[in-house]
């Protein structure tokens, strides 16, 4: 049942006539060494098929043991989402049929999750938004199915299929969230920046690579409308597995401007998950969304249950690490920028980057200036993320050493910036080879200035007549002589020295 065209209400419109409630549903493989229940590693991309066992393949018998690494990971994610820890819980089974999912049951968490009832809180223009958090619990992932033949990669249309079991039993985090309701126009944005601060938590407390790229972190946004004056939540859609955190916000948006579009017309919201598209931005219908009752959870009985002593709930939290927002409050009366500075730094995963550069002994607002500015712009020009570019923080503060040493301009800096990333070597090696140190040399400057004065003649007699404006043109045909190569300002100085003006 694909749809063949879709009709959209302009975003303004929709956001005029319906209030946005949202919720997320983040799927987050932790990096464990080995699966959920059984000794199978989990290094991302083997040999299909090279990663499994009895357990994972759920061969008649076998038994499950819980991974110790596993519930201490999500036990400390819960607690930087300010969530309660449950004393005791258990495991459950979700009863459903997939092909990736050998046992035909999936072990995951239903009424007794492992942490519940916390939140997260999101900046966005400078406002703070705080996320519920429903719960937080565990599950073991499928393996993978890739669909032949068809043109879509998609099931339909497909000749045949193949599964690769690898990633089958790997440990699972879900991390629901309540319903996010009064971002308005925001909707999309905040969902983004959810997305992104839940990253920055995994990342801070080491329990995932999150690569959304690979999988390992993936989000089922869900988006429902009610009309502005309701109080009553429309139904709602549940787009899966959306892989980037700009694919986040494209999504939300997508499904405003369609709901409406429906809700408008006289139609009615059909409860259902949908896909994405990166290519086009829209979302397509994927199938009805099952209820709870459909997948005949009960608690699973090869498992104890987990009890989680106070004690050592605890300890974890007393060796939380320092949380991302904090992290960035810290940095900013460090760095002494305003909440909009830092985040615009966050949203272009520059953060991380300044800092290494400042402990590289640069100054806060040098290492912002130039990751922010010349080199966002090349990380933008070639379409790379800025940590990939082809340059280290302690390059790009040797950079702003040669700058504040006098070696360099912040043109010629520029040009350094340009041969370190086309692979010329280090800032000294690049400097060297282009020859880009300034002009130093007094006697070389001054034999330039003399030069530049006998070429113009005129601009020359006017500064000499005290039209001291006129300098200007002198001191760039200084600049342009030497490459950009000589300090302006002592340019400026020699000309109006020679040209018998003071001051
Ligand atoms: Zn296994």
């Amino acid at each position: 049942m694909t749809e063949t065209t879709t009709t959209l209400m302009a975003y303004d419109e929709a956001l005029v006539r319906f209030e946005p409630v949202l919720g997320i549903e983040t799927h987050v493989e932790l990096g464990t060494a080995s699966k959920m229940f059984c000794g199978c590693p989990t290094v991302f991309g083997g040999a299909p098929n090279t990663q499994v066992c009895p357990v994972c393949l759920g061969l008649p018998g076998a038994l499950p043991v819980a991974n110790a690494q596993a519930i201490e990971s999500t036990i400390r994610i819960g607690l930087a989402l300010n969530c309660s820890i449950a004393e005791w819980c258990r495991f459950a089974r979700k009863n459903y049929f997939y092909p990736d999912m050998p046992k035909n049951f999936q072990i995951s968490q239903y009424d007794e999750p492992l942490c519940f009832d916390g939140y997260l809180d999101v900046e966005v223009d400078g406002k703070v938004h705080r996320v519920g958090i429903e719960r937080v619990h565990l599950e073991e992932d499928t393996g993978k199915s890739t669909h032949m033949g068809g043109a879509t990669g998609r099931i339909h249309g497909a000749d045949y299929s193949i599964v690769d079991y690898n990633r089958a039993g790997i440990p699972l985090v879900e991390i629901v969230t309540k319903p996010i309701e009064g971002t308005d126009s925001l909707a999309p944005e905040v969902a983004k920046a959810y997305a992104t601060e839940l990253r920055e938590l995994m990342r801070a407390l080491g329990v995932s690579d999150v690569r959304m790229e690979e999988g390992s972190m993936r989000c089922d946004v869900n988006v429902s409308l009610m009309p502005r004056g309701s109080s009553e939540w429309g139904t709602r859609t549940e787009t899966k597995n959306v892989n980037s955190l700009r694919s986040v916000e494209r999504s939300v948006r997508h499904e405003i401007e369609r709901q409406a579009a429906v809700l408008a017309a006289g139609g009615r919201i059909v409860q259902e998950t949908r896909h994405f598209h990166e290519d086009t931005g829209a979302t397509t219908s994927g199938r009805s969304k099952e209820e709870a009752q459909d997948y005949r959870y009960f608690p699973e009985p090869d498992l104890v249950p987990i009890a989680p002593a106070r004690s050592f709930v605890e300890e974890l939290k007393a060796t939380l690490p320092e949380l991302p927002s904090v992290k960035r409050a810290r940095l900013m009366a460090e760095w002494s920028v305003s909440a909009l500075d830092m985040e615009a730094m966050y949203n272009a995963d520059a953060v991380d980057l300044v800092e290494a550069t400042v402990a590289a002994g640069a100054p806060a607002a040098d290492a912002r200036k130039w990751w922010m500015g010349e080199l966002a712009r090349r990380a933008n020009e070639s379409g790379t993320a800025l940590a990939e570019l082809a340059i280290t923080p302690a390059q790009v503060a040797r950079v702003t050493e040669l700058v504040a040493s006098g070696a360099l301009n912040d043109k010629l800096a520029r040009q350094v910036f340009e041969g370190v990333l086309a692979g010329e070597g280090s800032p000294d090696e690049v400097v060297a080879a282009r020859g880009l140190q300034i002009v130093n040399d007094e006697g070389e400057l001054s034999a330039i200035i003399d030069q530049v004065i006998a070429d113009n003649a005129d601009a020359a007699d006017k500064v000499r007549n005290g039209k001291v404006a006129a300098v200007g043109a002198l001191v760039g045909g200084v600049m342009k002589a030497s490459r950009g190569k000589a300090d302006a300002g002592r340019a400026r100085e020699l000309l109006l020295e020679k040209l018998g003006v003071t001051g």
